[in-house]
């Protein structure tokens, strides 16, 4: 609880904050609903609960003005997600939203006590939203059952409910395939900003999608729109990895779109956090993230071999796996206060020494301006092909 919040003068008591409200949380009833806005999966969850029998509130795209109400009512120490979500949650509840549904946290950082503290600050402002927290189900199955439950307003049968979960689960898988080809594409585009229009209309085709058939066929669109773009022949392109904290990877206006500002100087980029990828290996315990027979935690082991929460460990073992696969650099983008990143940031200088891998480490608060942004990338960039051009290869 940050000081002299709960139970400050004329606000309630610590005690009315805290107490829990599960008998709301588990009610099937229809709500408005809203969610952290993230990548580009809003719409598909908008689908989601839509079908639930909710009205779906889709927050706006995180913007200033989502920030400047993060920072106001948010503690000073929290880091950049944190204050993105507040504001999202704020927006959300001006436009109607009577319940979020978020995700928990694990491990030992402050992404544990997000809901709790966002509840409280929530409460304090007034705000009786009921913010329901999904937990990996591993974590404990029959609290998760128990709100999905919960959101089945319309009391579909389960065999619905699953159907209508395995179709977002698909669309999302669709939606980062989609999003990985416009990298490897926008980074050989002959005509500088011509692959984001055609990504947005790939975009749209799989969000208008209802069937697993027709998000199979919106997915082969995309991937024809995407390939139609022009790109220059013969053209090597940089590789930059790009590592660092789930948030501020996924969510492109929290890192200032930097891996479209970096396409558009003709460099590739290959993200090591997509929403999929992430759910499957935080919640069904599946190792997708390897090479070859190593996970990427095995990869980090010699460096860091403790779990020190956020993603830390998954920061250095991907850096680890992009030196290896020949990348020319790597960026880690960390929340400025964010701990597990500037631990991995100083194991990341031996890292990059031993691989001999040159890395950049951008801190991500309100105070990050897209120009300042520019330049370091431009400089970065610059400094990668002179390294390339040392080592014999060519700007093409
Ligand atoms: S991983 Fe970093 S940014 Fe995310 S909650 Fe933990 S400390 Fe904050």
């Amino acid at each position: 609880v940050p000081p002299g919040r709960a139970g400050k003068e004329g606000g309630p008591a610590l005690s009315v904050l805290v107490r829990p409200k599960w008998h709301r949380r588990f009610t099937r009833r229809r709500r408005a609903v809203s969610f952290p806005y993230l990548g580009t999966s809003p719409e598909v969850f908008r689908e989601l609960l839509a079908d639930l029998g909710h009205e779906a509130v889709v927050p706006p795209r995180p913007n200033r003005r989502t920030l400047s109400l993060g920072v106001e009512h948010s503690p000073e120490f929290a880091c950049l997600p944190f204050k993105i979500l507040l504001g999202t949650y704020l927006e959300a509840i001006a436009m109607g939203a009577d319940t979020i549904v978020t995700s928990g946290g694990v491990g030992p950082c402050r992404a544990g006590q997000y809901s709790q503290l966002h509840e409280l600050i929530l409460r304090e402002l007034g705000h009786d939203t009921d913010l329901i927290v999904c937990e990996p189900p591993r974590a404990d199955l029959i609290d998760f059952l128990g709100k999905v439950a919960a959101l089945n307003a319309n009391n579909l049968p389960y065999s619905q409910v699953i159907r209508l979960i395995k179709r977002s689960w698909q669309k999302l898988l669709v939606l980062d395939e989609v999003e990985r080809l416009s990298h490897w594409v926008r980074a050989r585009e002959l005509v500088r900003g011509s692959t984001t229009p055609a990504y947005l209309e790939a975009l749209r085709q799989v969000y208008e999608a209802r069937t697993p058939e027709a998000i199979d066929l919106a997915k082969n669109r995309a991937g024809t729109l995407l390939r139609t773009v022009p790109t220059k022949e013969g053209y090597q392109p940089l590789k930059i990895g790009i590592v660092g904290e789930i948030y501020v990877l996924i969510e492109p206006s929290a890192n200032l779109e930097i891996e479209e500002v970096l396409g558009e100087m003709g460099v590739e980029t290959e993200r090591s956090i997509y929403l999929t990828g992430y759910t499957r290996d935080s919640n069904l315990l599946m190792k997708t993230r390897h090479t070859g027979q190593t996970s990427v935690k095995d990869l980090a082991a010699p460096y860091l071999g403790e779990m020190i929460g956020g993603h830390g460990q998954d920061t250095v073992g991907h850096a680890i796996m992009y030196a290896r696969s020949g990348f020319d650099g790597v960026v880690q983008l960390a929340p400025f206060t964010c701990i597990p990143e500037i631990v991995a940031k100083s194991v990341l200088e031996r890292v990059s020494t031993d691989f001999s891998l040159p890395f950049l480490s951008v801190s991500l608060d309100e105070q990050t301006g897209r120009a300042g942004l520019m330049t370091r990338m431009e400089a970065f960039v610059d400094l990668l092909w002179r390294r390339r051009a040392r080592a014999g290869g060519a700007k093409a």
